[in-house]
């Protein structure tokens, strides 16, 4: 079986890793558009390299009327314990040399003003209650909030009432470095083809019924044939579905959202100071990817301070593209859905709108109510992240992430953006269930699976602590993670 990748980000690479880990005979090959593999929204600082398990994201801990939904936090974070087991199971193999050079501990910490403190109680309340969250601490103590996460205190007036929770094993990653580790892997160990200055304009099926795949390279056209497709292309899938003739295409359109963070970098002793990731409320009317948060972030073996996202209203595909993709994307079909989403989300458009007329200042100003006197301690520099297109679908506005797979199987495609990386090797196995059942179900297929993934049910993580709780100081030896009960 031949399979075409479009796309060298950290889905397309995982979603290769794990089809030719199960399946050796596979022949694939990966389509980049770029120069190198892992420079989309996978670069470190095209996004926040938050390994989101649900520890510090009020937005994935709905609450209405006083009662508290945490069904979404308890999936992302066995969704999160399942990509762990793969990175661990690459570190076990030798493939990672140095857990250290994509993942780095830091605590996870969520900090709120008096207006929200009964609501992080409640939070913490009902987290602590579940194994996954029982190491979670909450305090309204000033001074140990300053022990944990001494820049958002040090300049605070003390009569400033503040709540905060903790979780001392969360992470920070650079999904950069771990998809070019992967894509090393890949070609080196697994006999996969990754082309790059590659880019994809359609792909359609052939009178034969495989995907002939058109591509440029320095332009001129080059043609590949594929029995199977993944598309994990970023926003750029949006413009290959609306291509591809398959009958679902018209049901889906990108909304586009922009963002920027503010960036410092500190030293060695100054990241020692502050080793944590301290999420805040996002404003009201502000989406939920545009959380204020206050990250350390190691790259490369530097350390930087990271304050954002800053949304914004950026209507192009991909960082780096022009507007005209994004418009060559569109169809007429979408036109009604994109209307419909502009007057339903009027204050959603408002907001990014306004926020892309943004200038430093005021930017440094909501960096200084996040963490007071910050703007002056350092360096700071306005970076563009990376881009994110959302899902509209049958006309509504979705903030997840979906794997649409043709009915025949023969074409899949990620779209959407969040929680995206943290998640992809469950994502990512879940799309070749769908996509590949049958490579998936052989004996040796199903034996690697559970070398790589020792456990993959949620549902057996969510509902059994025991084997959670074995699993998850399993995979944090292998990846570094030490919990101060482990520490003496
Ligand atoms: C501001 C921001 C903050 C974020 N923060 C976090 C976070 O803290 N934690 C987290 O887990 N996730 C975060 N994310 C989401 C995360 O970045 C994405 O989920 C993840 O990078 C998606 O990986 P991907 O492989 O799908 O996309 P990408 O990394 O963008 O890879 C897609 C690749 O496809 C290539 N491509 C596109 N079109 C074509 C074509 N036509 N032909 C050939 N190649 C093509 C692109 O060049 C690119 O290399 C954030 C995203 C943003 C924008």
């Amino acid at each position: 079986m031949n399979v075409v990748v479009i796309g060298a980000g950290i889905m397309g690479t995982t979603f290769a890793a794990l089809a030719k880990e199960m399946a050796p005979d596979i022949d694939i090959t990966i389509l980049e558009r770029l120069d190198s593999v892992g420079e989309g929204n996978s670069s470190a600082f095209n996004n926040a390299g938050t390994g989101h398990e649900a520890n510090c994201e009020l937005n994935y801990t709905p609450v209405d009327e006083e009662v508290i939904s945490v069904e979404k936090a308890l999936k992302i974070h066995a969704q999160f314990n399942v990509a762990k087991q793969y990175w661990a199971y690459l570190v076990k193999q030798g493939v990672i040399e140095d857990p250290r050079t994509f993942i780095n501990q830091t605590k996870h910490c969520t900090i709120v003003p008096s207006q929200a403190i009964e609501l992080l109680k409640l939070r913490h309340r009902e987290m602590s209650a579940h194994h996954f969250f029982e190491q979670m601490r909450y305090s309204e103590d000033f001074d140990e909030i300053k022990r944990w996460i001494p820049y958002t205190m040090e300049e605070r007036p003390r009569h400033e009432k503040m709540a905060a929770t903790v979780v001392e094993t969360g992470t920070d990653i650079n999904f950069g470095a771990l998809t070019s580790q992967i894509a090393t892997h890949l070609v080196r160990n697994l006999g996969v083809t990754i082309e790059d200055g590659i880019h994809v304009k359609r792909a359609h099926r052939s009178p034969s019924g495989s995907w002939l795949v058109e591509a440029f390279r320095h332009g001129e056209l080059v043609q590949y044939k594929a029995d199977v497709l993944f598309v994990g292309a970023g926003g750029g899938a949006f413009p290959l579905l609306k291509k591809s003739h398959l009958p679902f295409r018209s049901r889906y359109a990108g909304f586009p959202v922009g963002g920027r963070f503010l960036q410092a970098e500190i030293s060695e002793e100054e990241a020692k100071h502050y080793t944590a990731k301290t999420y805040g409320k996002a404003k009201v009317g502000a989406p939920p990817m545009s959380v204020p948060h206050l990250d350390l972030r190691v790259v490369d073996g530097r350390h930087y301070l990271l304050f954002g996202p800053f949304a914004s209203f950026n209507p192009i595909l991909e960082k780096g593209r022009g507007f005209t993709d994004y418009l060559r994307a569109l169809r007429v079909h979408d036109i009604p859905s994109l209307l419909s989403v502009a007057m339903e989300h009027f204050p959603l458009v408002k907001y990014l709108l306004s926020e892309s007329f943004k200038g430093s200042q005021s930017m440094f100003e909501e960096l200084d109510q996040f963490a007071p006197g910050m703007s002056k301690k350092f360096d700071w520099k306005p970076i563009q992240a990376g881009q994110r297109v959302q899902i509209i679908k049958d006309g509504d506005l979705q903030m997840g992430t979906e794997i649409v797979v043709s009915e025949d199987k023969t074409y899949g495609t990620l779209l959407g953006a969040s929680p995206g990386a943290s998640v992809s090797p469950e994502v990512m196995l879940r799309c070749l269930e769908q996509m590949l059942p049958s490579v998936c179900e052989t004996e040796e297929a199903q034996q690697k699976r559970k070398e790589m993934f020792p456990e993959d049910d949620l549902d057996t993580l969510i509902n059994n602590p025991e084997r959670y709780r074995a699993i998850r100081d399993e995979v944090n030896k292998q990846l570094g993670i030490v919990s101060s009960d482990q520490s003496d």
